[in-house]
C-alpha cells in the first residue's frame, strides 16, 4: 500500500477538566489499544494521585518515569501542540525537536521556573507567546519568542530572531537556560529581566554571543 493511501484516523475523548478515574482510563486505554492504537498524546502534565496516611507500598518501583517537579523553579516539560501526532498544518516537523529539548533540559535546576512550548505553526495552539520560551515552526526556520508568561502579570513573548535548524533551536534554548542560571532569582519571570535588560542586549547575548554588561548582573534581586 503506498504511504499517500494510508490515512490518519483520530479519537479526542472529552475528559471534563482532564481527570479520569484510573479504572475509566484502563477501560479507555485497553479499548483503543484493542482497535490498534498506537500512541496517545497527553496534554499538560499528567499526575496520578492517592490518598491516605503514607506513601503507598511499592511507589518507588511503580513510578518508572522521571516526575515532573512543581516546586516553582527548574524547566518544566515542553508543551507541545499536536503537530505530526494529528495535525497536518505544521510547516516543519517539530514532535522530535520538543521531545529533544526535554530530553536535554528538563527538570534542570533553575531558582524561576522556566516553561517552553513548541508549536508546528503560527496558529499556536500550544500557546508558545505565554511561555518563558516559545517556539514556532515557519516554513523557513523556526522562530524563537522569549519572555511571555501568564500568572500574576502576563506578559507577551516577544521575538527574539529566527533560526534555520533543530540543532540551532536546542542551542539556543541552551544558551537561554544558561543565562537563568545565572541571572535569574526566584519568583522571577524571563520577560522581566529581559524587560529591565532590554531586548536588544539579550539579544545580543543569546543569539550573537556578547558578553553580558556587568552593571546587569543580578537584574532580578528585586522581582516581585
Ligand atoms: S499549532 Fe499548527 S501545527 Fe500545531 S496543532 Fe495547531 S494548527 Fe496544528
Amino acid at each position: 500500500m503506498s504511504r499517500s493511501a494510508i490515512k490518519k484516523f483520530k479519537y479526542s475523548p472529552f475528559i471534563s477538566a482532564g481527570v479520569i478515574s484510573v479504572d475509566d482510563l484502563l477501560t479507555l486505554v485497553e479499548s483503543m489499544k484493542k482497535i490498534g492504537a498506537k500512541n496517545v498524546k497527553l496534554t499538560g502534565e499528567t499526575v496520578f494521585v492517592w490518598e491516605g496516611t503514607e506513601k503507598p507500598e511499592g511507589f518507588e518501583k511503580a513510578a518508572v518515569y522521571q516526575a515532573n517537579q512543581f516546586k516553582f523553579g527548574g524547566v518544566r516539560p515542553v508543551k507541545m501542540c499536536s503537530a505530526e501526532t494529528f495535525c497536518a498544518n505544521n510547516k516543519l516537523p517539530v514532535l522530535d525537536l520538543a521531545m529533544k529539548i526535554d530530553e536535554l533540559y528538563h527538570n534542570t535546576h533553575l531558582e524561576m521556573k522556566m516553561l517552553i512550548a513548541v508549536a508546528g505553526c503560527r496558529r499556536s495552539c500550544s500557546e508558545p507567546s505565554t511561555k518563558d520560551v516559545g517556539i514556532i515552526a515557519h516554513p523557513d526556520g523556526y522562530q524563537i519568542l522569549v519572555g511571555g508568561a501568564a500568572g500574576f502579570k502576563p506578559m507577551v513573548g516577544q521575538n527574539l530572531g529566527m533560526v534555520a535548524t533543530e540543532q540551532e533551536v536546542i542551542d539556543t534554548v541552551g544558551r537561554i537556560i544558561e543565562f537563568c542560571k545565572v541571572h535569574g532569582r526566584r519568583s522571577a519571570r524571563l520577560g522581566r529581566i529581559i524587560n529591565k535588560l532590554g531586548l536588544e542586549t539579550f539579544r545580543a547575548h543569546i543569539m550573537d554571543g556578547a558578553p553580558m554588561p556587568d552593571e546587569v548582573l543580578d537584574i532580578a534581586d528585586e522581582e516581585e
